[in-house]
């Protein structure tokens, strides 16, 4: 959590609407004088009175990440009007998409070239065609007598 209030600095929220900076100032913990644009950017896209009522509907445990949350959207909104926050979601579900099929190809080449290598690795011998599967039958599988009498 933020520093407590000092008492000759007032928060940035009281400092930008011009109002004392009381003790018990809900804005305080949140919005410090070192930072004046978070409060700016959430005051023009929420406005102080509707943040002050949200941040007295939520447990205090909360307030720190609503805030947080607010001066994010704040800030996305203010970069782009329209989509805000979703612009940004967007955009990184793209390149979460984009590196998927990355790593997808990556993987099917490691798997080709480690099958290739394999191949180099199996000793050749003559006229042997077994199955690369280690677990299929023997071409020859059939003419054996097992010997078997369900
Ligand atoms: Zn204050």
């Amino acid at each position: 959590m933020a520093s407590s209030t000092h008492p000759s600095a007032p928060c940035a929220a009281c400092k930008f609407l011009r109002r004392k900076c009381i003790q018990g100032c809900v804005f305080s913990p949140y919005f410090p004088p070192e930072d004046p644009i978070k409060f700016t950017n959430v005051h023009k896209i929420f406005g102080a009175s509707n943040v002050s009522k949200l941040l007295n509907e939520i447990a205090p445990h909360q307030r720190e990440d609503a805030v947080n949350s607010l001066a994010y959207e704040a800030e996305a909104r203010l970069k782009d009007p329209v989509y805000g926050c979703v612009g940004a979601i967007s955009v990184l579900q793209r390149q979460v998409l984009r590196l998927q099929k990355e790593l997808d190809a990556t993987n099917a080449d490691l798997i080709r070239f480690s099958s290739n290598q394999n191949t180099f690795n199996i000793p050749q011998s003559s006229g042997n065609n077994y199955p690369q599967n280690p677990h299929a039958l023997p071409p020859n599988y059939g003419t054996y007598s097992w010997n078997y009498d369900p």
